[in-house]
């Protein structure tokens, strides 16, 4: 699989909280990389820095072979780096359609400069029925369900032709059902050779869907694992550190 990005020795701090003091991260085209680690270990700030919400203090960002500088959040979307932030309502405007909705980025992207908006069109239309052909791209936003608004940001991602995509804690709000259709969507995203970063606490579900997990634990990465050579308990032992006992109560 071809390297799609590396992060190295990020180090971010808001005052005196350093809530990143050593993260590497790395992701392959057509993988899904699982980041998983206790509340406050570090996962939102890293892929905030990874979007272009904050910039790192240090560290280096390879994209494709490249060292880049992500400025913000643009800037990021035109590296082909998109979030899906577990705020799904706030990414979209509730009046407007849900194809303006999907191509409220792509307007503003500098790529897309010279693509008429008939075209911008036609791909929202192919990127929504490749993900759920019930959503009609008429519909104003404010309609949907939260599912199908989180189908919207990812069809709004395939538009800007995104590379990684970022899912913070995608299944938070789903349900069970609207859960395996998530993860058929994920699977078609990986097929199609997107990379695709899943932050999440649900162990069973990050050992369905992802290729790697990383742990992160006091705004470190601690290791890197392939899901296959893991045991959920292992994982859970290395993301709490050797202080914790196991009890199940
Ligand atoms: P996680 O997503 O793993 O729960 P975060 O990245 O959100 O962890 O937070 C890591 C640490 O950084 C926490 O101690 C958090 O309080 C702190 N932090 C994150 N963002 C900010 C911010 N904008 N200002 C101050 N502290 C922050
Ligand atoms: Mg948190
Ligand atoms: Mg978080």
């Amino acid at each position: 699989m071809d390297q799609l990005l590396i992060m190295n020795d990020i180090k971010k701090s808001f005052g005196n909280v350093k809530s990143l003091s050593d993260a590497h991260f790395d992701l392959k085209a057509g993988e899904v990389h699982a980041i998983l680690g206790a509340n406050g270990a570090g996962k939102s700030t890293l892929m905030k820095i990874l979007s272009g919400a904050y910039t790192a203090d240090s560290g280096e960002i390879m994209l494709s072979g490249q060292q880049v500088e992500i400025n913000s959040p643009k800037h990021a979307k035109d590296y082909g780096i998109f979030c899906v932030y577990q705020e799904v309502d706030t990414a979209l405007v509730p009046q407007l359609t849900v194809a303006d909705n999907i191509m409220l980025d792509s307007i503003s992207s500098q790529r897309n400069i010279f693509v008429s908006k008939k075209r911008l069109l036609q791909q929202a239309s192919k990127a929504l029925a490749l993900l759920d052909e019930r959503i009609s791209l008429q519909l104003q936003a404010s309609e949907l369900s939260l599912a199908e608004k989180q189908m919207v940001l990812i069809a709004r991602a395939l538009v800007l032709e995104a590379k990684v995509i970022i899912f913070d804690e995608p299944t938070a709000p789903l349900s069970l059902e609207e859960t395996k259709k998530f993860f058929t969507i994920v699977n078609k995203l990986r097929n199609n050779g997107v990379g695709c970063i899943f932050i999440s606490h649900r162990l069973p579900e990050i050992f369905e869907i992802a290729n790697r997990i990383t742990v992160m634990r006091d705004g470190r990465t601690i290791s890197t694992f392939q899901t296959s050579q893991v045991t959920q308990q292992q994982i859970v032992e290395t993301m709490l550190g050797s202080s914790f006992h196991f009890s199940f109560t």
